[in-house]
């Protein structure tokens, strides 16, 4: 039977986090239910919310940072027992059988399956039966077993959550792109995703410099691993710093003079960008070319990748660095996030539903 569970909505991109009853499908044979403990505030809810991605469906739950515990299983589950500690990021389904999924790269699905082309994101994404994905902005969640990470025992809740989206988009190209000892990594903009590239960078032995507009922010950000801290509103930044980086990891959600950061770059360096600003960049291309750039963009990480992750934050002794709030702190918190104004991630307890 489906049934229904206490979420925080949106009607509109102008109107305020509402408390409503939504439905979750009658779970399927290899589904889980998951009662949700701490769901994480991605800058992409706000731009998804606030539309300027410009293709929302309201009304809309949103979320897809999601850190708790099965609370039952499907007939056919066979990994999941009720009790288990789990978490659930971007995605919720994919096709499972294109070249993509068989290699673990479920986020690049070609296929389709049901109703859904491509893989299924956790909200506002089309589902296998033609409905609409509604996030982890509440009390439970249903989801096919094969999109459901173990959290280790040595990660709270509440730090699990974010990396279930920012850790795996900060791990991915890190480690597709090789930060190694000996390499001079830069990631830029210390924010969600910006703190969790810090501490994986580091714990991946390359030297970290973390480039963030004032030096308001340096002191943690060495404590996460940076030995060094640059601001970019400095006079001649981009001057300074020329040709010293092997990997540049963007995670900005604004936009950025793309071709200044390539100056940045060492020859043969690469530029990966994980932020996703409404707005389309311009390049020209002799900046990329000169020097032999690479321009890279990276789409969170597969199920396979997120559990390595997860267990490698939890081997290297760090989660990601919340401030906990309530349902009804929602709407301030988005300002406060576009504001910079956190430290890292804001977390959503459940249990103030
Ligand atoms: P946050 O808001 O937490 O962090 C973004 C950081 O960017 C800020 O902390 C700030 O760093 C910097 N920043 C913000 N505005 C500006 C500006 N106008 N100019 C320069 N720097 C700025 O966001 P998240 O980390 O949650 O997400 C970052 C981006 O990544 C978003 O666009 C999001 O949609 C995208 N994303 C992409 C994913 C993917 O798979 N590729 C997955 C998840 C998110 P500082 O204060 O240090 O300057
Ligand atoms: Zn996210």
């Amino acid at each position: 039977m489906p049934f229904t569970v206490k979420a925080l909505q949106k009607t509109g991109p102008d109107k305020p986090f509402q408390v409503v009853e939504i439905s979750r499908r009658d779970p399927r044979p290899d589904d889980v239910v998951i009662g949700i403990r701490a769901a994480g505030i991605c800058h992409s809810d706000i731009h998804t919310v606030r539309n300027e991605w410009g293709r929302a469906h309201f009304p809309l739950t949103v979320g897809h940072e999601i850190a708790g515990v099965v609370e039952s299983v499907g007939s056919a589950v066979r990994r999941w027992k009720v009790g288990d500690r789990v978490g659930v990021g971007c995605m919720v389904n994919s096709c499972g059988t294109c070249q993509e999924c068989l290699a673990g790269n479920e986020q690049c699905c070609t296929g389709t399956h049901g109703q859904s082309r491509g893989m299924v994101g956790t909200y506002d994404s089309t589902d296998v039966d033609g409905t609409i994905t509604q996030g982890g902005y509440a009390q439970k969640i249903v989801v096919n077993e094969r999109f459901v990470c173990r959290i280790p025992d040595a990660l709270g809740f509440e730090e699990a959550a974010p990396l279930l989206c920012a850790g795996i988009t900060t791990y991915s190209p890190l480690a597709a792109w090789n930060a190694r000892p000996g390499s001079q990594v830069a990631v830029v903009g210390l924010g969600g995703l910006g703190h969790m590239g810090v501490q994986i960078a580091a714990a991946r032995g390359a030297e970290v410099t973390v480039f963030t507009r004032t030096l308001r922010k340096q002191d943690i950000a060495r404590e996460l691993g940076a030995s060094h801290v640059l601001a970019t509103s400095e006079d001649g930044f981009f001057k300074a710093h020329r040709a010293s980086f092997d990997l540049i990891l963007n995670t900005i959600s604004a936009q950025i003079p793309l071709r200044s950061y390539l100056g940045l770059l060492r020859p043969r360096g690469v530029m990966v960008n994980v932020g996703l600003p409404p707005e389309p960049l311009e390049l020209p291309m002799g900046n990329l070319i000169n020097g032999n750039k690479v321009l890279a963009g990276s789409n969170i990480g597969g199920i396979a990748q997120t559990q390595e992750m997860l267990d490698f934050c939890a081997a290297h002794g760090f989660g990601a660095r919340v401030e906990t709030i309530g349902v009804d702190q929602v709407d301030a918190a988005y300002d406060r996030v576009v504001a910079g104004d956190v430290r890292f991630r804001f977390v959503i307890d459940t249990s103030t539903f």
